[in-house]
């Protein structure tokens, strides 16, 4: 295990209480009602004295900060989770709920600057990149380009696979022992193909799946399939099924994990912005808000795709751009397939739910751009059409936006922020953060309280991208 981080004793705000506006409530206060005490997290009964009396902020409450939180309060700290927004209302709300050990390889694979200046070529892609003058975005794409070769491909995917298989069976304790209500259902998810030359290109990637991450994928003929799915369109050529893969509805996650750390003493503050961290030689020890301090010991980052954006605060820019996808949902159709699947021909993500039917896709790297237009949203509606038998209801329940917090390596930020004691980052879960947060969150949890991680920390730190 590498770079276990002990909090600095010598800390001179450990034990003080966090400040907060008159007439509010206490930031982080164990609930008195529910002992913390001894809980039972993945086997082990954890000593929840590790941080007694130590009070942790974190900032951002997306899924990872959520999970962060959870580890943290495990452990005795006191927590308050802080959010410029809604907590939960950031790129955790609308995606779609795949948990995906199987997404072990990742975006920078050998061969993507070509397939994408030729899907560019296409009218209205899936994948847009607007760079105009923005410098991070070229430097970004600078840096992407040079992963897309074999090598740096499976070892972005050895760094992730771990946090994905460890998260997978960490939400089956989680969703059991806390009762979380997210429609948690392990199903699998398909990859479905219409040409056949594409269905046969996927075998290799199987193989090196099943060889190298021991993810192997089922190969369905197109008579197993329609068996299996009927909710598809007869002319499909096959798929590829990994029967582990599970899926939930990633907003109920985060609003009943959050009702549940409510109830074990977690505070939440919204729409409270981070504006600094105030510190004494490196130490955080307060920070501000909008319109409020908190003092802390320990400090997490979990801001997602905002992340660059805290350079000045953090003396240290994450190399993260913004992500752009979208996602529409809508009351469940009849004849809605059982199954999630991915469409790769068009990446289109369909997630089927107990009432709703999702679809989701698109990679746009163009700034913090907030805007939804039909036009982007006909690729889902359509793929939807050319591939599902089910006719789309005429209205949807949500449209949606999310910036995905991507990092050129595809590889999240885990560790201690540099130039910092007792600031650690959590960011950039690229295109797969519900399927890392809980891994990440216990590994947050480890470093703040010195004990041994259980997965190596040395891939996520974020010193690789000092020079
Ligand atoms: C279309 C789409 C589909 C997807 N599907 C999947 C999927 O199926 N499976 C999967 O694993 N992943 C999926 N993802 C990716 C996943 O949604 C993200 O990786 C994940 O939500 C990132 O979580 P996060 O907590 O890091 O960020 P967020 O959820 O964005 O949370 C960050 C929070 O930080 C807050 N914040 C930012 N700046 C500040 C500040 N200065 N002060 C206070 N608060 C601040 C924000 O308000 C926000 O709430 C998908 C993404 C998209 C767009």
């Amino acid at each position: 295990m590498t770079a276990k981080h002990v909090p600095d004793p010598s800390s001179s705000s450990q034990h003080q209480l966090p400040e907060h506006n008159a007439g509010q409530d206490e930031p982080g206060q164990p609930n008195a009602g529910q002992p913390i005490s001894g809980q039972h997290v993945q086997g082990q009964r954890i000593a929840a004295s590790a941080g007694e009396s130590q009070h942790v902020a974190i900032v951002g409450g997306g899924v990872v900060g959520i999970a962060c939180a959870h580890y943290l309060n495990l452990r005795g700290y006191r927590v308050t989770v802080i959010d410029r927004g809604r907590v939960g209302g950031g790129c955790s709300h609308g995606n779609c709920g795949y948990v995906s050990p199987s997404h072990a390889l990742p975006l920078a694979e050998p061969g993507a600057i070509f397939s994408t200046i030729k899907a560019m070529l296409k009218p209205n892609p899936p994948l847009r990149i607007r760079p105009g003058l923005n410098l991070h975005l070229w430097k970004w794409l600078w840096n992407f380009s040079r992963r897309c070769n074999e090598t740096d491909w499976i070892e972005s995917g050895h760094a992730i696979h771990p946090l994905l298989t460890e998260s997978m069976q960490l939400y089956g304790d989680l969703i059991r022992d806390y009762q979380l209500d997210c429609e948690w259902t392990k199903q699998g998810l398909l990859f479905v193909y219409k040409n056949q030359h594409a269905f046969q290109a996927y075998a290799p990637i199987d193989e090196m799946l099943r060889r190298d991450f021991n993810e192997p994928a089922r190969r369905m003929s197109a008579s197993e399939l329609l068996d299996f799915e009927p909710g598809l369109q007869e002319d499909v050529a096959g798929a590829w099924y990994f029967e582990h893969d599970a899926h939930l509805r990633p907003a109920r996650l985060v609003a009943s994990w959050r009702d549940s750390l409510q109830s074990r003493g977690v505070a939440f503050v919204e729409n409270q912005s981070l504006e600094s961290i105030e510190e004494s030689g490196g130490n955080a020890t307060r920070v501000s808000l909008s319109s409020q301090q908190v003092t802390a010991d320990h400090v997490v980052i979990a801001t997602g795709a905002w992340t660059p954006l805290l350079e000045k605060i953090l003396r240290f820019r994450a190399p993260i751009q913004p992500g752009k996808g979208y996602s529409i949902t809508m009351p469940r159709p009849e004849g809605c397939p059982r199954t999630p699947m991915i469409l790769p021909e068009r990446k289109v993500a369909v997630t089927p739910w107990g009432s709703e039917l999702r679809l989701g896709s698109m990679m746009e790297f163009i700034g913090y751009d907030s805007a939804i237009s039909k036009k982007r949203l006909g690729l889902l509606t359509q793929a939807a059409a050319d591939y599902l038998k089910c006719k789309l209801p005429e209205s949807f329940s949500e449209t949606w936006y999310g910036w995905r917090p991507m990092t050129y390596d595809s590889t999240p930020i885990i560790g201690r922020c540099p130039g910092f004691s007792n600031v650690f980052l959590a960011c950039g879960h690229n295109m797969l953060g519900l399927s890392m947060a809980p891994a990440t969150g216990r590994m947050i949890a480890e470093l703040v309280s010195g004990e041994p991680t259980s997965i190596q920390t040395r891939p996520y730190q974020a010193e690789r991208f000092i020079a």
